[in-house]
């Protein structure tokens, strides 16, 4: 019974590494281009109070979420100084709730600029010069009776491809940019680089950077090693050891044969908790610090790991998902996906903790 008092999994999130990326990142920056943090998705999975609070500790004013409910999870732990912008557009609340809690959206169409034209309220105006997501396009024309009115605090746009430096459409959405800005004609401040943006150099800086992805540990520039520090750990125990027999299967679908007997680990996650089923085949977590496969399918609340290699793994030991032995784009590549998609599924069933400020 004495291993049991601890919970069957903990997700450790550094918010020391958190600080230490966003100063690394603002460091890069050009003179006088600051930069902002995207907490969107409760920052991307890591929880957006605690993150905004870290960073805004830091000297962080300026904050990116998507949907108004999340600006309001932010809002409640931060000073009224922080600005907080929605990029999903002026939607969700009406003007007045806006207003209220001084948020600021980003308008990404000309719908959204009649919208928002006669409100008086702050926002951001977004261009689309590439992405073909959200924004407006080249042919929008721009009603300057419209323009006049707006409270614009930035003009931004969003980079598709700048985690591929060789790739042309960089370069092209940033002469894009700076031609659609000075048609504008309005004096403003810009926006344009998301984490890998900054590292494409001081021309794509602006006056406010965007990232998001580098605070969480994700690597901005997948070509060369990571700079930036790892603050996620995800650990899940080991509820049981069998021995697995030659000739049996393990899982659901007896979807692995066992060839050779076979010492098999359950460990208490599943796709329920963000471990994705894809991993299938795929997936190794780290026992003892030893690398482990999965074996058989991912269930909603286990996987089995082959522990055979190991000497003696007793029930109640930590296996690792996440931590210093593999980062979240490592399981992100045996997944066949990225490391925002391994972040923004972390479950709801861990113990969180959090360390540093
Ligand atoms: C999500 C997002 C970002 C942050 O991008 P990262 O690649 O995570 O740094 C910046 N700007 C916009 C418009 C976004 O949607």
């Amino acid at each position: 019974m004495s291993d049991y008092p601890k919970p069957l999994s903990t997700l450790t999130i550094d918010l020391d590494a958190v600080a230490w990326n966003w100063l690394s990142l603002k460091k890069m920056l050009k003179a006088g281009a600051d930069c902002a943090a995207v907490v969107k998705a409760d920052a991307y999975g890591l929880g957006a109070s605690k993150v905004a609070l870290a960073l805004y500790a830091q000297g962080c004013r300026h904050f990116f979420v998507a949907h108004f409910s999340e600006a309001l999870d932010v809002r409640g732990v931060l000073a009224p100084d922080a600005c907080i912008y929605l990029l999903n557009g002026p939607y969700g609340a009406k003007p007045d709730d806006f207003a209220q809690h001084g948020f600021i959206p980003v308008l990404n169409s000309m719908g959204d600029m009649d919208y928002w034209q006669d409100t008086g309220l702050p926002c951001v105006l977004h261009l689309d010069t590439g992405m073909n997501r959200l924004g407006l396009g080249a042919d929008d024309a721009v009603d300057d009776a419209v323009l006049k009115k707006l409270d614009l605090r930035y003009v931004m746009s969003h980079l598709a491809c700048a985690d591929e430096p060789a790739h042309e459409l960089n370069a092209l959405q940033l002469q894009r940019f700076q031609k659609r800005i000075a048609a504008l004609g309005k004096a403003c401040r810009y926006s344009f680089a998301n984490s890998s943006g900054i590292f494409l150099g001081q021309d794509y800086h602006f006056d406010l950077a965007r990232p998001g992805c580098a605070l969480y540990g994700i690597n901005p520039v997948p070509h060369l090693k990571n700079p930036m520090k790892n603050p996620v750990k995800l650990e899940a125990t080991i509820v049981q050891v069998r021995d697995g027999k030659a000739g049996e299967t393990v899982g659901y679908g007896a979807g692995y044969k066992i060839a050779l007997p076979t010492k098999c680990a359950t460990v208490s996650l599943g796709y329920a908790d963000g471990y994705l089923r894809s991993l299938t085949g795929k997936g190794v977590v780290f026992i003892q610090g030893k690398a482990c496969p999965v074996i058989g399918r991912v269930s909603m609340d286990s996987i089995v790991a082959d522990v055979t290699h190991l000497e003696h793994v007793p029930t109640g030991t930590y296996a690792e998902i996440i931590g210093d032995n593999q980062s979240a784009d490592d399981v992100a590549a045996q997944a066949g996906t990225i490391g925002y998609e391994i972040l923004t599924s972390l479950g709801a069933r861990y113990k969180r903790k959090y360390l540093g400020s």
